[in-house]
């Protein structure tokens, strides 16, 4: 009998929680990885950079057990139903896997868990994403934080070294079942085509985090930010070891960069609901706008503010946004465009490479004011001064949106002024009727 370990956000074999603990069973070890149909059939381009990484990855995983005489199954299908091929072909004592905080995602570990019950096996999981989860940070009166702010001060005093250790499961890879490689499966044969943009390095340079405080909000910098996220969504860089390079940089800001990313991922674990609606319910009464012409002319980058245009482009070009440009541009459909923020959550949900529920919901949802740490609704950012601010030399701009001078330049879909009057109008009506 052996151990499987499933791989899913967690791409790595060194420090990773669940392999550790399947190593610690005794037993040989093989790790198996799905490429989910279907969260896959969800797509609708088929030019995808997310799956194009995770054929990379998955590849590469593949050539480091091939090197140590082992393999990476690989399947491609509906989960239960890899399950069951595996519980058919396999002698299986017990599964490993690390935890995963969607609400697809949890209900489908449910599932494959009650699956391996009836096999009388069991389904070990771990914490292995996120530095802390679930119930570790909690408030004094053992809730779960919805501010930010104080969650982060605890997450900070709680932060020890001991929450940062490596899972040292280098000394354990000899114990990898022997086995020939698996093929390995092409993007084509799932229907999908490259798109050929190579993807950001691995790690972080010591001098990023030395500067990142002073870099971090200007999106003309080509590294002004670490461009990490990719690695952090598909596991591919261990979360533990990013944090102690940031804490031993005496990186303040960076690890609170960290800590906004394992807020998120608790507030989506402690309050589902955030998924499909606004944190804070009232805000499911705003009346949007929702014009279909407005939202396709936000989508192209055609709304006449510069700036909201460039941050557009710019996804739809390279599949990434700088997180300054996110909140102007989230910001502006919201309260400019009034339209629904699920809208432009959907729309960076397909066009991110580093797209995480978690962190696209909060973010979003800070935009609209609905989420936690809202900004107050009759806050309305100014793109044109946040261009100014953040873009002062017109860099990051002039890069997105050349014609910006020319005649094809479009006017602006709404003026500013207008539209921030109607947005105050339209949330204060909503917010009235509780
Ligand atoms: P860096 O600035 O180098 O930060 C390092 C890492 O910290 C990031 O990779 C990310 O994992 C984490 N991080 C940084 N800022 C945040 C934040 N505000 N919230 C949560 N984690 C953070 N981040 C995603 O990972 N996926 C998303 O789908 C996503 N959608 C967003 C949508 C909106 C509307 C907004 C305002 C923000 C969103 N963010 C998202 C947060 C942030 O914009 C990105 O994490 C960041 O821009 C990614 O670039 P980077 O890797 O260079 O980040």
């Amino acid at each position: 009998p052996i151990s499987l370990v499933w791989l899913r956000r967690d791409l790595r074999l060194h420090d990773n929680a669940a392999l550790y603990h399947a190593f610690k069973s005794g037993r040989p070890v093989l790790p198996v990885f799905i490429f989910d149909q279907i969260i896959l059939d969800d797509l609708d381009d088929q030019h995808d950079r997310r799956v194009e990484f995770l054929v990379q990855e998955v590849s590469r995983l593949q050539d480091e057990l091939a090197k140590m005489g082992s393999t990476l199954l690989v399947r491609y299908g509906k989960p239960i139903d890899v399950w069951k091929e595996l519980l058919s072909k396999y002698t299986i004592a017990e599964v490993f896997t690390n935890h995963d905080y969607e609400t697809y995602a949890k209900e489908r570990d449910k599932a494959i868990n009650k699956l391996l019950n009836e096999h009388s096996i069991e389904l070990h999981t771990s914490k292995d994403q996120v530095i802390f989860e679930g119930d570790e940070v909690l408030t004094g009166k053992k809730t779960p934080y919805t501010v930010f702010t104080p969650y982060s001060r605890k997450w900070r005093e709680k932060l020890s070294d001991f929450y940062l250790k490596s899972y040292p499961t280098e000394t354990y890879f000899r114990q990898f079942c022997k086995a020939k490689p698996e093929k390995k499966l092409t993007l084509k044969e799932m229907n999908f085509e490259p798109v050929g943009d190579s993807f950001p390095a691995r790690t972080v340079p010591d001098e990023l985090l030395d500067t990142y405080i002073k870099t971090r909000d200007f999106p003309a910098l080509p590294h002004g930010t670490s461009q990490l996220g990719i690695h952090l969504r598909f596991g591919t860089i261990s979360i533990r070891e990013l944090a102690r390079q940031a804490k031993a940089a005496n990186d303040k800001t960076f690890l609170n960069e960290l800590c906004w990313r394992d807020f998120y991922f608790q507030v989506l674990d402690h309050f589902p609901h955030v998924e499909k609606h606004s944190f804070r319910r009232e805000y499911d009464q705003i009346k949007w706008r929702n014009n279909e012409d407005e939202f396709e002319k936000w989508c192209q980058g055609q709304t006449g503010y510069p700036i909201v245009d460039a941050g557009m482009r710019q996804l739809n070009t390279i599949g990434w946004m700088h997180n300054r440009v996110r909140m102007i541009t989230a910001s502006f459909l919201c309260k400019h465009l009034l339209i629904d923020w699920r809208w432009g959550e959907a729309y960076f949900g397909k066009k991110l490479r580093d797209y995480d529920l978690a962190a696209n919901n909060g973010g979003w949802q800070w935009a609209a004011g609905s989420g936690t740490d809202a900004a107050p609704y009759f806050r309305v950012f100014n793109p044109t001064l946040q261009a100014k601010k953040f873009d002062p030399k017109g860099v990051y701009i002039r890069h997105w949106v050349p014609e910006i001078d020319q005649p094809n330049y479009p006017k602006p879909i709404v003026e500013h002024t207008i539209a921030r009057q109607r947005a105050i109008d339209t949330y204060r009506k909503a917010l009235a009727r509780d």
